[in-house]
């Protein structure tokens, strides 16, 4: 937990960003940004990019040379390269909007934030404190661990 990399990804890479999010890592992502403030956002962090440029140019500590244009194999590439496990406990568990960690909110209080589908069928809610999105189990989230899984992505 303690030793689980950081990231910070390049303008071409939201989908991956989210993802990264959404499976629990730390990463920043930005758009528009600067090379410099990139290559200074990178300290302590894998810097992924699909920028070879950038990389031979900035000489980042860490780097990800992304090769894929698919968001799971990018996935694939980034955990097979840092040796990523990626860990079901720690799912969404990061806000994917702005990377802030998701907090345990109690439906009360978001009750009248909730779509109608919601409100009456489930009782765990997130929330991100930085920018106020809601989260919950549902579709979405089963979506992402069946295409974590189809992926290889999911372990045994
Ligand atoms: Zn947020």
């Amino acid at each position: 937990m303690t030793d689980r990399p950081k990231f910070v990804a390049d303008d071409h890479l939201a989908r991956l960003a989210r993802l990264l999010r959404a499976v629990g890592y730390d990463t920043l992502w930005k758009n528009p940004i600067s090379d410099r403030e990139i290559l200074r956002q990178s300290a302590g962090r894998t810097l992924l990019t699909r920028h070879v440029k950038l990389v031979r140019d900035g000489k980042p500590a860490d780097f990800v040379l992304i090769a894929h244009d698919d968001v799971m194999d990018q996935l694939k590439q980034v955990a097979a390269e840092k040796q990523l496990t990626l860990q079901p406990d720690l799912f969404f568990t990061r806000c994917t909007a702005c990377n802030g960690t998701l907090e345990p909110v109690e439906k009360s209080a978001v009750f009248d934030e909730l779509p109608e589908h919601v409100r009456g069928t489930l009782d765990k809610f997130r929330q991100c404190p930085s920018c106020g999105k809601l989260y919950w189990e549902g579709s979405h989230t089963d979506r992402i661990r069946e295409k974590l899984a189809a992926a290889g992505l999911m372990g045994e």
